[in-house]
């Protein structure tokens, strides 16, 4: 705990925070390792089932990212915990500086109390994760009660020309290279394109509709957006075989 580098600033007599807050920021630099990790995991989980290996190994990706959800918990936590402990000391302003490091224990504490496995199923990577991979088996015929029928996959062709039309970005009119898919209302869009779109809009104040055609949905955000892996690898390995069969 970075307890010391709170020193007064002498003929103020505010307590200066810097070297908190620079070491806070070196721990949300930390974060993005994770989120790395978690991309890592995730597309070795989409080779696995691409490559159809047995799905214990795909099962092992899956605690890991269990493992890389509790960790942006923890982390997350402990931001919250020094930040609010920050916030508070400037906001009362005390005489003396305070034991810190209590006071970010005692908070971080209550933060863990109310931890729950929900939490981490609810870690938007995760379940962005268990969402992809679950439309990745479908298009490869990998579900439990496919195979219980007996039918070998489902044809590739088929899904291919089925959903080929949803490889054009509604923006563009060309075949995405990045898809990002909109949480709300499920279009998808190339991400350049949508980017630039909502970020137009909202230099005029106003909002961005969502550009596929008969949609409803009038404030496309840019937090809404994930990027939709499945999607790309679709078009991808189309674009593969096109370029075969030429
Ligand atoms: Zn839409």
């Amino acid at each position: 705990m970075p307890g010391r580098s709170t020193s007064s600033s002498g003929s103020t007599g505010f307590i200066s925070f810097s070297g908190v807050e620079s070491a806070l920021s070196s721990l949300k630099n930390f974060q993005s390792c994770i989120s790395s990790g978690m991309d890592t995991a995730y597309s070795v989980a989409l080779d696995l089932v691409e490559t159809q290996t047995e799905v214990s190994s795909e099962y092992s990706m899956d605690k890991a990212m269990v493992e890389f959800a509790e960790m942006d918990r923890k982390l997350n936590h402990y931001l919250k915990a020094v930040q609010s402990t920050i916030n508070r000391v400037k906001e009362e302003r005390p005489e003396k500086i305070p034991n810190l490091k209590s006071l970010v224990e005692k908070k971080l504490l209550a933060l863990q109390k109310k931890n729950s496995d929900a939490d981490l199923q609810n870690n938007e990577k995760f379940a962005q994760f268990k969402q992809q991979l679950k439309e990745l088996k479908k298009q490869y015929g990998l579900q439990a009660d496919r195979e219980a029928d007996g039918t070998e996959g489902v044809d590739e062709d088929m899904i291919v020309t089925q959903s080929q039309t949803n490889f054009i970005c509604p923006i563009t009119q060309l075949e995405m290279k990045k898809p990002v898919k909109n949480k709300v209302c499920g279009h998808t869009y190339e991400e350049e394109a949508i980017v630039r779109m909502i970020e137009n809009k909202h230099k005029r104040k106003k909002k961005a509709c969502c550009p596929k055609i008969g949609c409803s949905h009038t404030d496309v955000k840019m937090s809404d957006l994930i990027q939709d892996e499945v999607l790309r690898r679709a078009i991808e390995s189309h674009k593969k075989k096109r370029r075969q069969s030429d």
